[in-house]
């Protein structure tokens, strides 16, 4: 099996005293690559050396909308210099998150909307964080990434977590988006989340475990873990009544494009 963790923050302390043996357990589940975006402009410099630490580590460079205190205007400028030196798969993490409701809406759009401007000028996928605020996500990919009929959005990317209606899943696919499942997908509560994952064309699913958040329901309370990718794509297979493989198949060749990944 060949699968690739879409959404991996394995730079963060959590991971400090075993990364290697999660990234090695992640390998023996099959888990061969791993995408992990940024939190804030203080930890791109350790992201970097996590992702320099073993094979098939990728990295993203972003500000994440809800460590919003942790960010200044200038990192903006910082993340610019970041992308065009390193290079990384995507912009992110970014986005809106409106359920927290200390976290300032404009000041977040603000942020937002700077980064899918990079993404867009230097021709890079972002991953986007977007809670109680999906509407006003695709607001702002439309609005930047410039769709129109006829012509597409110069924008593309992930919509991590995705926790939205159908008809929103719909819009972002029509954008050129996919949407990422993972941990919540688990759930049996999570009803409207797993008809999304028993119908959607697998063509718009990236799967992820977010770690060190969102284990599974089994894992409830615990360090999520990327080997854990399995319970993921077994549940989805399981929902869909298809062969895990084929669902395996098709998320990697998704992450792959979106990403522009190395072969494993
Ligand atoms: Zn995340």
């Amino acid at each position: 099996m060949d699968l690739v963790d879409s959404h991996c923050h394995l730079d963060v302390a959590e991971f400090d005293a075993d990364r290697n043996a999660v990234v090695a357990r992640a390998r023996e589940a099959g888990v061969r690559r791993q995408v992990v975006p940024a939190i804030d402009a203080a930890g791109w410099p350790g992201l970097r050396e996590a992702c320099r630490s073993a094979p098939g580590l990728y990295p993203a460079y972003g500000l994440h909308p809800v460590f919003l205190a942790q960010h200044a205007p200038e990192h903006l400028d910082q993340l610019h210099a970041w992308v065009e030196r390193e290079r990384p798969v995507a912009i992110g993490e970014c986005g809106l998150d409106f359920f927290l409701e200390d976290l300032d809406r404009d000041a977040q759009a603000g942020y937002f909307d700077a980064q899918l401007r990079l993404a867009r000028d230097a021709g890079l996928p972002v991953i986007v964080h977007a809670r109680r605020a999906v509407d006003a996500v695709i607001a702002a990919i439309r609005r930047i990434g410039g769709a129109a009929a006829g012509r597409p959005s110069r924008l593309r990317g992930v919509v991590h977590s995705f926790s939205g209606s159908p008809e929103q899943a719909r819009q972002l696919w029509d954008l050129g988006f996919l949407v990422g499942l993972g941990g919540p997908v688990t759930y049996e509560r999570a009803q409207r989340l797993r008809r999304l994952a028993a119908e959607m064309p697998l063509e718009f699913l990236l799967l992820e475990t977010d770690p060190p958040d969102q284990p599974d329901a089994g894992h409830r309370g615990q360090r999520n873990d990327p080997a854990r990718l399995r319970v993921v794509l077994e549940t989805i297979a399981r929902l869909r009544d298809e062969d895990p493989a084929a669902i395996a198949a098709a998320t990697t060749a998704n992450a792959e494009r979106l990403f522009g990944l190395p072969p494993a």
